[in-house]
């Protein structure tokens, strides 16, 4: 019987991990399919507090997951396939092991949707980004595409153009998901330039490890075109990983689940941290600060059982 159980072994998991750790509650984590989450997945992170330098995203994970590990949390490998929250102790199932545990913190993260193309994940963290506030900085005076059709896709361009030189937007239809407003500021800035309807075909240059080049692929006519770019922004979405708590956790209608009061859910004992409830902020640092919450809810609320 576990104390806590924290799902997931990103930005907040760990961090909810140090602070279970230090208060003694012996954590495990379960790391999940993308151990370490989209920092895993990311190269040069400048926007960490304590970091002036700037470090690797893969590096930062590493030096959080062995400060978790001096305090005594244990890592199990593996992905989630089944949860009984009705009763406590929770029952989580992964692989071929089920834990029980009094105490969860679901930290699954979403994952950024992506295009589905091999160059587009051999250059992700080397001019394939998905994040504009993380790495939008490494394109001063660039040109740059952004991919996609909805409020994302117009906030992270119209945020770009404070650093790129041009940014082309490049949306597989002419109409777009966007609001009127997102859509309109997007329109009346003169550095975005809308490229539509063009799906991306092919990134280059996988052997350079840099983006130089995109094949553009018009989806009316099936027209191929080439066009110079130094960066490459996938803003198509998001998806929580939060399938196997459907019909225990509330969720919103994009499945991120719903918190109150901090990290808790609608089950007491059930703490969320990190982007797996939080569409819109998506930062390392706002996930670590709620992992921090997390723990510490779990810690109180083991606390109060004893008292
Ligand atoms: P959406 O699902 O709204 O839009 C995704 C876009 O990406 C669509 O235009 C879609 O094209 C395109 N797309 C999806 N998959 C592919 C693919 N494989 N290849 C090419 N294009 C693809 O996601 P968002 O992240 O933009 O928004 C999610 C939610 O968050 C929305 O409710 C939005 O309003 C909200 N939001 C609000 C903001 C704000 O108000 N400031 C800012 C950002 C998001 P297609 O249209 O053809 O399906």
């Amino acid at each position: 019987m576990h104390k806590v159980i924290i799902i997931g072994s990103g930005c907040a998991g760990l961090t909810a991990a140090i602070y279970a750790a230090r208060a003694d509650l012996q954590p495990l984590v379960l790391d999940g399919y993308e151990p370490g989450g989209q920092l895993a997945l990311t190269t040069e992170v400048e926007n960490f507090p304590g970091f002036p330098e700037g470090i690797l995203g893969p590096e930062l994970i590493e030096r959080t997951r062995k400060q978790a590990q001096r305090f005594g949390t244990e890592f199990h490998a593996g992905a989630v396939a089944s949860v009984d929250l009705s009763k406590r102790p929770f029952k989580i199932t992964a692989g071929k092991e089920t834990y029980e545990t009094q105490t969860l913190i679901v930290a699954a993260g979403a994952s950024a949707r992506m295009l589905g193309i091999e160059s587009e994940r051999n250059l992700l963290g080397h001019g394939v980004s998905t994040c504009a506030t993380c790495d939008g900085a490494f394109f001063r005076n660039r040109d740059i595409i952004v991919v996609g059709g909805g409020d994302t896709a117009m906030e992270e361009a119209t945020f770009l153009t404070k650093f790129a030189k041009k940014v082309m937007l490049v949306h597989r239809r002419s109409e777009f998901r966007a609001s009127k407003i997102m859509l309109d500021r997007a329109h009346a800035n003169e550095k975005i330039e809308f490229m539509t309807p063009y799906a991306i075909e092919e990134v280059h240059d996988v052997s350079k490890k840099s983006v130089e080049l995109v094949t553009l692929k018009n989806t009316q006519t099936g027209e191929r075109r080439t066009v110079a770019t130094e960066g490459l922004f996938i803003a198509i979405g998001h998806d929580p990983n939060t399938k196997v708590f459907k019909g225990h956790l509330n969720m919103d209608d994009n499945g991120y689940l719903i918190t109150h009061d901090g990290p808790k859910t609608n089950v007491a004992g059930v703490f969320a941290a990190g982007d797996v409830q939080d569409h819109h902020y998506r930062q390392a640092i706002t996930a670590a600060g709620s992992g921090c919450m997390a723990a510490i809810e779990a810690e109180r609320f083991l606390a109060a059982e004893k008292a």
